[in-house]
């Protein structure tokens, strides 16, 4: 458990000195491992059965660990019990209720819907080894959605990789550019989750980012590479415009150098 908690406080606490997570922005869930999971068998259910939007039978039975509705992710470091709480989803996948945290009262994230149905997404698509999710708003990719016209999946993939010659390591994948949807909408929820079955991450316009992984370091390390890249794209426009830039030749060779699984539909 304490292992769990020290996880999240450095993530949590990352995110907040980068300036991603002002006030109560940005969001963290946690599907628990084996290990972490069993610490939880003895625990009594803190609240009611509370019924999930819909239905998601791929994620019944799972606990999860997740930052509150209207918490701090900056306060998680000092006052872990208060600020995140654990969940578990009942075998239907109908209902979830609390097992421990939000003390004294409180509730998940706003944004669940995007955690757990992206959770049920990215559990299926990498044969259980994904268990972290995390939603942040990371100024430059935010920026960029402001910046650019006519934004779109491909659009943003390639400004990306071709802005940083890590990209196409990290997400060879690309990055879903999902268009302003309300936050916490049900919309917005299958949209992600939509987007994490071929991604590891997605774009809000005007209002942040979505990244899962198999642990918090490797979710993180994605958003914070795409926010590096974003951060240079900016920079670049303010230099006065691209000069020059990463052929596509170049693009395919790193991804090919390092085993990539380079998404050709995106060039
Ligand atoms: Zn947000």
């Amino acid at each position: 458990m304490q292992k769990l908690i020290n996880e999240i406080k450095k993530t949590s606490g990352d995110m907040a000195r980068r300036g991603w997570a002002e006030s109560n922005g940005g969001n963290i869930s946690l599907r628990l491992n084996e290990e972490n999971y069993a610490f939880f068998n003895e625990f009594q259910p803190k609240s009611e059965m509370i019924k999930l939007p819909m239905g998601m039978p791929e994620i019944a039975g799972e606990r999860f660990l997740v930052t509150g509705t209207g918490r701090f992710l900056r306060n998680i470091e000092v006052f872990p019990e208060k600020n995140i709480g654990v969940i578990e989803i009942d075998n239907m996948g109908k209902n979830w209720q609390l097992l421990w945290g939000y003390e004294p009262v409180g509730a998940p994230t706003s944004e669940l819907p995007s955690h757990l149905l992206s959770h049920c997404r990215i559990k299926a698509k990498s044969d259980n080894q994904s268990f972290a999710f995390i939603h942040t708003h990371p100024n430059s990719v935010i920026a960029l959605t402001y910046a650019v016209a006519n934004l779109d999946t491909r659009s943003l993939s390639k400004l990306l990789w071709q802005s940083h010659a890590e990209c196409v390591v990290v997400f060879p994948q690309g990055i879903e550019f999902l268009p302003w949807v309300m936050a916490g909408s049900m919309d917005l929820g299958i949209a992600t989750a939509d987007a994490m079955t071929k991604r590891n991450l997605a774009v809000w316009q005007f209002h942040g980012i979505c990244g899962c992984g198999r642990n918090l370091d490797e979710a993180f390390g994605r958003i914070d590479v795409a926010e590096k890249a974003a951060e240079i794209c900016l920079r670049v426009m303010a230099a006065g415009g691209v000069k020059q830039t990463l052929s596509d030749a170049q693009l395919r060779a790193i991804a090919a150098n390092f085993n990539c699984p380079l998404d050709e539909t995106l060039f």
